[in-house]
């Protein structure tokens, strides 16, 4: 079974995917990691982040892989072509490369090939912009998780200070924030937006356990109807 959880930046698809994959005792896939991948990899190699070719054949080329602890479903680290780039993935500088960098069409379709072969390893809870339009369109549950700019520039604020990564500075998180959501939702091939069949969440005003809980409950729902 796959659960599709969609969303702009900061919506909390990350913390709510890891939580709802842990109690459903499904694997967690989050697509953002390995688009950020690719883009620290475009910069290490030098890469133009314009020219669609040469990133599409080091999307075709290269080898994302996900760091497990036994027995845990949720991944702890993220590695491309051998190298861990973890903490290297959520700085500002991928923050800004990333766009464009998913927006080449060419990596588009080699990422969504990889996300799909992951995907049928079992039951997954995937998460991402175009998971449920376009990656796993038959997914069996799909959730499209929002808040507004500012609860999820505030957010993005606090996870950067935890982590001790990125900025946190918020006029600057919340502007990356409303550009990325731009970039996301206008670009041409696989744009940011809901499956026509996808269950709105605003998560703004809401505890996350709620969230959680609501989604957990569906997928189980569903479960059991599919049984
Ligand atoms: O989820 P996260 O903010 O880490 O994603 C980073 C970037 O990767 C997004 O801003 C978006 O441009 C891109 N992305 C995408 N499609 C996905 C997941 C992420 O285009 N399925």
């Amino acid at each position: 079974m796959i659960v599709a959880i969609d969303g702009p930046s900061g919506a909390g698809k990350s913390s709510v995917a890891k939580a709802c994959a842990k109690q459903l005792g499904f694997s967690c896939l989050d697509t953002g990691a390995m688009y950020r991948a690719l883009a620290w990899l475009a910069l290490e190699r030098g890469v133009s982040l314009d020219d669609d070719a040469a990133l599409g054949k080091l999307a075709c080329t290269c080898t994302i892989t996900f760091g497990h602890v036994t027995g845990d479903p949720v991944p702890r680290s993220v590695s491309i072509d051998g190298r861990e780039v973890t903490d290297d993935i959520r700085t500002a500088r991928i923050d800004k490369a990333v766009s464009p960098v998913s927006a080449a069409p060419s990596v588009r379709k080699a990422m969504l090939e990889q996300q799909r072969r992951i995907g049928l390893n079992g039951d997954y809870v995937v998460e991402g912009r175009d998971i449920g339009t376009a990656v796993f369109p038959d997914a069996e549950l799909k959730v499209f998780l929002t808040a507004s700019p500012e609860e999820r520039a505030h957010r993005r604020v606090r996870q950067n200070a935890d982590r001790g990564v990125g900025s946190i500075d918020y006029p600057e998180v919340l502007a990356d924030i409303v550009r990325r959501d731009e970039c996301d939702s206008s670009r041409a091939t696989n744009p940011l937006r809901p499956a026509d069949d996808a269950i709105h969440i605003d998560s703004t005003d809401r505890y996350i356990e709620d969230i959680i809980a609501q989604i957990v409950e569906m997928a189980r729902h569903t479960q059991e109807v599919l049984r």
